[in-house]
Parts: C-alpha cells; structure tokens; sequence
C-alpha cells in the first residue's frame, strides 16, 4: 500500500472514530452520572476505559505490523452493532448503547485495517464490559448471594458457639454483647465482585499466555470474591460478639472490606501461580498438551511481541489497489452520517400515566389507610383510623407518612405509590397498592426479591385470572408468604400500562417496557398492582373459602381498574 492511501485510510478511520465519539455524547454523559452514584457500585469504571487504552498502546508496535486489508466482513459486522446502539439511543437506555459501542470498538477496526488488527482489540474492548451498570439487573443473583453469605455465616457462627438467629439476611443476637447486622445491599459483595472480576481479567491477560488459561483464572474471581465477603460478614459478627457492636458495624465494617479485598487479591495472584505451574509443567513433561503443535503455538504467540508479524505484511504490500482507497472513504462518509444522525435522535415521550384510585368506601369492607414512621429505627406502621389525625409517631415522635421510609427514599421521586386497606366481614385483611413508573426503570421492583430479604420464605406460586361482569379477564400471580413471626399470608400481583395492556409476567413487561422505548420512542406508565392478604388465622390459597374470598375482593377491586 503506498503512502498516499495509508495516509488517507489513518484520515478516514480517525474522522470516524471520532465522529462515533460525538454519536456517543449521551451515552458519556449518563455513564459519568453512574459512575459518581453511591448506590450504583461503579467507582471503578473510570479506570476500566483507562486500562483498555492502555493494552492497545502497549499493543502499537503489533497492530502497525499487522494492518492488512480492509474487510467487508467487518463492515458487515459493524452494522448490527450500528443498529443496536441506535435503538439503545432512541429509547435512552444505555446499556444497549453500550453494546453496540463495544461491538464498534471490534468490528471498525477490523472494517479498516482487516482480522488481524481487529483480534487485538477484542480484549480491550471487552474489558469495558465492566462498565456496564448492572446493579439493578444483579437483584435477582444478589439476594441468593446475601442469603448465601448469611446462611453461612449463621452456621459458623453456631459452630464457634455464639447464640444468633437468622432473619432472612440478617444475623441478630440477643446474647452478652447484642447486635445485628444486616448483609445489606451494597454489602451483598457485589461491589467486591465485580472490582476483583475487573482486577483478575487485566492480572491474567497479562500474566497467562493463552485465551483457556486466563478463563481458568477469570472465573477463580468469583468464588474468591465470595468467600471474601463471608470472611468479612463472620468476622463483624465475630467482633460484635466478643468485643462491641457499635465498633463492629462502624469503623471495622468500613474498613474491614479493603483488608478483605487486599487477601482476596493475594489470593487470586496465588491461583494465577498454580496455574502456571499445573499448564506450564504438564507442558514440559510430556512435550505435547493434546492440542495441535500449530495450534498451540499460535495461540501461544498471540500477547507476544511481533509474533507472525513478518507473513501480517505481506497482504497489505500485495494489495496497492486504489480500490481499497475508494473502500476507505465510502465507508468512512457512511459510518459517520451514521454517528451524527445518532447525535439527532429524539428523546422518547412519557406517556400520561392511567389514573388509579382507591375506593374511600367499598360495600361489604371497612376501609383504612396505613401511616409509617419515617425514623430508620422505629419504622412502626400504624392504622389512620387509630391515629385520630396525629401526624407523628406516638413511639418516636417522627413524621409519618403513606409511604414507607424505604419507598421514600430508594424509589424515583417521579413514582406514585397509592395504598388502602380493606377488612372483610370474615376479618381478612386485603392492603392494595399500585406502584405507577415515572419515566425511570426502577420504580417497580419485584417482590420475589425484596421479601426473602426480609426474611420471608415465598412458594407455592400460582397464576390464575379473574374477571368481573363485563370486563376481560385479567391475569395475576400469587404467591404464599410464611414467616415465623406471623401466619401464613399471600401475595398478589399483576401489571398494566396506559396502553391498556395487561400481564402478571415482570420479564414480559420489562420486554414491553423495552421495545417501547426502542421501537415507538414512548416511555410506557406501568402500574404494579399488589394485594398483600393476611388473616389471623392465616390465608392460603389451597383452602376453597380463602380463595373464593379473594376472588371476591379482586372482581371488586377490578371495577375501579382501568
Ligand atoms: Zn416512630
């Protein structure tokens, strides 16, 4: 290739790069918001994209040798990810944006410079994964994870003779020196996750030569991260057990998790060593490890120096073909009208959110409303027909509020929670309540993940529908609560949107939720519609009366839906 042409491919490639970056502005923007929020655990994805830079400047020398053709597959390949990131621009959600920016950063490479230079860059740009906020996503493996962390904790605990009882995911103790302590959320070991998951990917493409052998020390972070975090959870307890609680929690909580982390580390450098040492001496015994000589040589070769770089340049000097100048442009121009249209996509409209409303009376019920203390500590709940229009805690003299504590301060301001409480001449107590989305994703949370947590054990879920005279049937899910300090009571759910649309399936609406967003630029109003029923004597769908009880209540209920 003369000079001329590879001056002008550096031209185009560089002008489309950076009109991508521009494409990206929103994207940017909302991850350097994510990246600074506490609740989202992604201080380190600053340095994620620092460290995939780097890689490819230490990479320079190889991927000037082995620039070689331009490809139509690549361009190929660019495409989908083009229309991926466009969708996720459209209905602002950044992490579709995100894929189709990962993809980027491996298919236009290979589109301007050919396969060779584009393998290496599946490493960085892989590595940027761990910029991907995935917190909200986790809950569902976060909250086995806080069981899991808990239970065992819990066990050992026993083992080394503390008398502590396990409430979901809190271990208390009433003994000499009581405490509690709560496997919270952003002590889940999440945050230790997927650091160490970051940290053990860049150890091992440095310290392990080939793709098998960094997975094997890729997915030793996992179980090391976790058994860190139970380590850290025993050891609190342990401290609050024998010396204070409030030292426990405070300063050895807080600064116990870098101790922790620091071990961990060590530990995942040790598991790198054996690795070495079981691959690197099973190769010197025996001469050959079961893979072909070729094959192993050049996956072998691939993080080193100039390996094949020599037969690399053959094909770019073979190939002087003005064509490939005329490739270069055309696709730069494409991609870039591309990126800049990006830049123009609207931002999707917020649809009126349906109106929900509570019946103040309903025939056949007597109808009350709940009020809850907004002090952390107290956290009592109260009956507004008890309270005779006081508006504090009468226990702790806080505020009290219809929303719970909790409700205030994890969901999205723009999230309406309306609740009522309906008692049965049978005494069966029904409380309502519809959660309507603002224009975020996380103001409707499921209850599968919320209330083990609190120690509840759900099961027996069921699905079944109920219609009123002359409407369509709508569809709920079901499911039964025990927990040991009250009778057996059930919850039911189901969702709707101003569309009319309606479902019990949480994956199903996020589906929904999703396509809208992408394909008909509207942010939908979903409504989460929960009936948590509770009797003295417990309530259970398998008992015929209960449940003729509730279908009852949910065909009246049905009237006021829209
Ligand atoms: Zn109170």
């Amino acid at each position: 290739m003369q000079k001329w042409q590879q001056n002008l491919r550096l031209g185009a490639c560089a002008v489309t790069v950076v009109c991508m970056l521009v494409g990206f502005v929103s994207m940017f923007n909302h991850l350097r918001f994510v990246f600074s929020d506490p609740l989202e655990d992604m201080s380190h994805g600053w340095l994620v994209p620092v460290f995939s830079l780097y890689v490819l400047w230490t990479q320079r020398k190889e991927i000037r040798e082995e620039a070689g053709n331009p490809s139509v597959w690549g361009l190929l390949a660019c495409l989908p990810c083009v229309g991926v990131s466009l969708l996720g621009t459209r209905g602002i959600q950044v992490r579709l944006e995100q894929v189709g920016f990962i993809g980027l950063c491996m298919t236009l490479p290979w589109a301007f410079f050919g396969r060779r230079v584009a393998k290496r860059f599946v490493f960085p740009a892989l590595f940027l994964l761990f910029t991907v906020p995935m917190t909200s996503y986790l809950d569902a493996v976060t909250i086995h994870l806080r069981l899991f962390a808990s239970g065992t904790a819990f066990v050992l605990l026993r083992g080394f003779g503390i008398n502590v009882v396990q409430q979901g995911t809190m271990i208390v103790s009433e003994g000499a020196h009581p405490f509690a302590v709560d496997v919270a959320e952003p002590c889940s070991g999440l945050r230790s996750i997927v650091a160490l998951m970051a940290l053990t990917a860049a150890y091992a493409w440095y310290t392990q030569p080939t793709w098998r052998r960094r997975a094997a020390l890729f997915a030793c972070s996992v179980p090391l991260a976790i058994l860190g975090n139970i380590v850290r959870i025993l050891s609190i307890c342990l401290v609050a057990a024998c010396a204070n609680a409030d030292f426990a929690l405070g300063f050895y909580h807080d600064y116990s998790g870098y101790v922790v982390f620091i071990v961990a580390i060590a530990c995942m450098v040790a598991c790198g060593e054996v690795i070495s040492r079981v691959c690197g001496k099973r190769k010197g015994a025996t001469g050959t490890t079961g893979v072909p000589p070729v094959a192993a040589a050049t996956s072998e070769a691939l993080p080193q120096a100039g390996g094949n770089g020599q037969d690399a340049r053959c094909p770019s000097e073979a190939a002087p073909s003005p064509a490939f100048s005329i490739f270069h442009l055309v696709l730069s121009i494409c991609l870039c009208a591309i990126f800049l249209f990006q830049t123009q996509t609207p931002n999707p409209q917020i649809a009126e959110p349906p109106t929900v409303e509570w019946p103040k009376a309903l025939a056949g019920y007597a109808v009350d409303d709940l009020l809850y203390c907004q002090d952390e500590k107290c956290a009592r709940t109260f009956f507004a027909s008890q309270m005779m229009g006081e508006t504090n805690c009468p226990a702790c003299k806080a505020p009290l509020d219809g929303r719970s504590l909790g409700e205030n301060t994890i969901l999205p301001r723009d999230t309406t929670i309306l609740k009522r409480v309906y008692r049965s001449d049978w005494d069966v107590q029904f409380l309502v309540s519809a959660v309507i989305s603002g224009a975020g994703k996380s103001s409707i949370h499921r209850p599968e993940l919320c209330l083990p947590a609190q120690g509840f054990l759900m099961s027996n879920p069921t699905d079944f529908e109920v219609a009123a005279d002359g409407s369509e049937s709508r569809p709920y899910h079901a499911i039964q609560i025990d927990s040991p300090q009250a009778p057996t009571a059930l919850l039911v759910y189901t969702f709707f949107n101003q569309e009319g649309v309606h479902t019990a399936s949480h994956l199903r609406r996020i589906f929904l939720d999703t396509w809208d967003r992408s394909v008909h630029n509207r942010i939908d109003r979903w409504v989460m519609v929960t009936v948590h029923v509770s009797a003295l004597q417990g309530f259970s769908l398998d008992r015929p009366r209960d449940r003729a009880e509730l279908e009852r209540f949910l065909r009246r209920i049905e009237e006021v839906l829209p």
